[in-house]
């Protein structure tokens, strides 16, 4: 059993209204590009103003934010054996704190952008596996974009790839793949208890 399992937020743990493609069309973003790599490389002026934008949306879209079925049950259950949790998000911290308000998520560790370099750099996954004296054997990286999978994969960390329910996926060469959270959850930590989800 792993002993820390760390997840992306957006698409992962919550779907938001977060949509990557007004927020191209609004900070003029070309098809493809990374959107914090290719702000970071526009003249200081342009990147704050851009930056500041982008941090706006960012926690104008966490206000309508939902829980993806099956993650509060899965994190007390986590909880409930031992398993340490974690978020690892490109997201701002202002909008990853409004996520985490409203859930009221037991989570015990979350990087941001502003916390460390972004994926698909492993340096938050290492920042993990120091806080928590981990083995990168001992902890599971999930996501559900190919810079998540990159990133767990530079770490060291075995990944999962969240499907989403998709039938048809492209699972970026993942270690494992997680069809719904109430399955993966009981085969860490056995049946789940009920809970009243809100
Ligand atoms: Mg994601």
């Amino acid at each position: 059993m792993w002993k820390a399992i760390v997840f992306d937020m957006d698409g992962t743990l919550i779907d938001s209204p977060l949509c990557f493609r007004t927020l191209r069309e609004r900070l003029d973003i070309p098809d493809g590009a990374p959107i914090l790599e290719h702000l970071a490389a526009l003249d200081p002026e342009e990147r704050a103003f851009k930056e500041r934008l982008l941090e706006e949306m960012e926690v104008g879209y966490a206000g309508g934010a939902k829980l993806i079925e099956g993650v509060q049950e899965m994190l007390q259950a986590f909880r409930t054996v031992g398993v340490r949790v974690g978020i690892f998000t490109r997201n701002c911290k202002a909008a990853t704190q409004r996520v985490l308000d409203a859930f009221d998520l037991p989570v015990e560790m979350v990087l941001t952008r502003e916390d460390a370099l972004p994926k698909p750099d492993p340096d938050g996954l290492l920042r993990f596996l120091e806080a928590w004296k981990l083995e990168p054997k001992e902890m599971l990286f999930v996501g559900d974009f190919r810079f998540d999978i990159e990133c767990g994969r530079r770490a060291g960390v075995e990944t999962a790839f969240y499907a989403d329910g998709a039938q048809e996926y492209d699972d970026f060469g993942a270690d494992h793949v997680i069809a719904d959270y109430r399955t993966f959850a009981q085969q860490i930590a056995g049946p789940l208890s009920p809970y009243a989800s809100s």
